[in-house]
């Protein structure tokens, strides 16, 4: 293969790479929004440059070509003026310390494109793929052929058909093309993840919610009676007592309705040092409701007090609740879940146990894979969830369970050094 395209093919690589990784560690572990205007992409682009600069091809001696208007193009259309001004820097600042003729004519055409694509960045966000393909490889075949004719003319060189390399056009063209289908492609899977995400809790709520409103019904209808009794109570003593006990059940009424409001407010994405004992104990009340609606009982064997973790509370509360609510639909003729929480020196070990249905090991090879129900009205998406951000959190999760006799689920993570007394 010729000297230039293997220079070229080689920069395509540079430009691809960053993005892999970028993709891999923070996109996968949710560091990033799907606008990506986090300064880890900024710091790939700048990395990319460097590495596409690294290895030029020098048409003629002191200007030196290579892929690096990639990078930055996208930089400037997808960060704006932020990161167009970072990226500049760097690539000024390389290009210096490289020397050479070229420097000029490389300030001249990296300032034009600073300064020109960001203004496109709001217009850029709202146009659809292809027309961001369309458009992107335009600007970027344009620069490299006014990179190509400025620096012909600042270095005298009379312009040669020999001289000129097209491989050079095509491949930061093409290179673009593929880097922004890439960028968008990166960027919808992350949505529709999150998207199922909420699509899985707002099942769930509208499951769980029926058994609420029903065990709703029950402390007011009770206290509904004491009042009632009330009208035909003279007695002072006993009219205390009833007005006790209606404000008694409207307080557990409205704790129900609380702690289910609590499931419903907005994740904030955040990872802070929580309770994990409180945690349980709330999706545990949660879904007592539920539970009873099946004839399930839960028994809390024991929660360790003040178990401190680093998580996020709204995630930790659906892990919980959608593994209680699996083993309780798995009992599907009553049954009993027991639940315990130890802590050992640095763990806090979760047990949640069922004697439902139970799965082959089959079964339990596909849990937490998208889709994976064997029910008739599932989605397949509460285990993916589960193991999804018990990861986030640094826990572990393993199963044990056996066709016909019933499941266990352990979980565990590593506990906060300093624990509160
Ligand atoms: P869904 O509950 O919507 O089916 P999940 O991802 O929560 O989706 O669960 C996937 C499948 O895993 C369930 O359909 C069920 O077959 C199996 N499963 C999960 N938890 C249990 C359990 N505790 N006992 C038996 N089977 C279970
Ligand atoms: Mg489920």
């Amino acid at each position: 293969m010729d000297y230039e395209l293997e220079r070229l093919l080689v920069n395509v690589l540079f430009i691809l790479l960053p993005i892999f990784v970028f993709q891999m560690f923070w996109v996968d572990k949710d560091k990033v929004n799907t606008e990506l205007n986090k300064p880890a992409f900024a710091i790939m682009l700048s990395i990319s440059i460097i590495l596409c600069m690294s290895f030029p091809i020098e048409f003629f001696p002191g200007f030196m070509f290579d892929l690096r208007q990639v990078p930055f193009i996208i930089g400037a259309l997808y960060g704006g003026y932020y990161f167009s001004s970072w990226l500049f820097i760097t690539i000024i600042a390389y290009r210096f310390f490289l020397g050479g003729e070229g420097v000029y004519v490389n300030f001249f055409v990296v300032s034009i494109i600073s300064i020109c694509v960001p203004l496109l960045f709001e217009w850029y966000k709202k146009i659809k793929l292809d027309k961001k393909i369309l458009l992107s490889i335009t600007i970027a075949v344009l620069s490299s052929i006014f990179t190509i004719f400025l620096s012909h003319f600042v270095s005298q060189n009379p312009i040669e058909y020999k001289t000129i390399s097209f491989n050079y056009f095509i491949i930061q063209g093409l290179s673009m093309g593929l880097v922004v289908y890439l960028v968008e492609t990166m960027k919808y899977n992350n949505l529709v993840r999150k998207e199922l995400i909420k699509a899985e809790k707002m099942s769930i709520l509208t499951q769980i919610s029926a058994s609420i409103s029903h065990e709703v019904k029950n402390p007011i209808t009770i206290s509904q009676g004491f009042i009632e009794a009330l009208e035909d109570e003279d007695n002072k003593e006993k009219r205390r007592e009833y007005i006790g006990y209606a404000l008694e059940e409207l307080k557990r009424a409205q704790n129900i309705i609380y702690e289910f409001l609590a499931l419903t407010k907005p994740e904030l994405d955040s990872m802070k040092s929580i309770n994990i004992s409180q945690e349980l104990f709330y999706s545990v009340n949660v879904m007592k409701p539920f539970a009873k609606s099946r004839s399930v009982q839960i028994e809390v064997e024991e929660i360790e007090d003040n178990c401190m973790i680093l998580g996020d509370r709204q995630k930790i509360r659906q892990c919980f609740i959608n593994l209680i609510k699996n083993s309780i639909e798995a009992m599907e003729t009553g049954g009993v879940l027991r639940i315990k929480a130890l802590k050992n020196s640095n763990k806090i070990h979760i047990d949640i146990v069922d004697n439902g249905v139970g799965m082959t090991p089959n079964e339990i090879k596909r849990l937490g894979t998208p889709y994976f129900t064997t029910k008739e009205k599932g989605t397949g998406l509460g285990m993916m969830i589960v193991f999804n951000f018990i990861k986030k959190m640094d826990g572990d999760i393993e199963i044990e369970s056996q066709k016909g006799k019933g499941t266990h689920f352990k979980i565990s993570f590593p506990l906060l050094k300093f624990q509160p007394q």
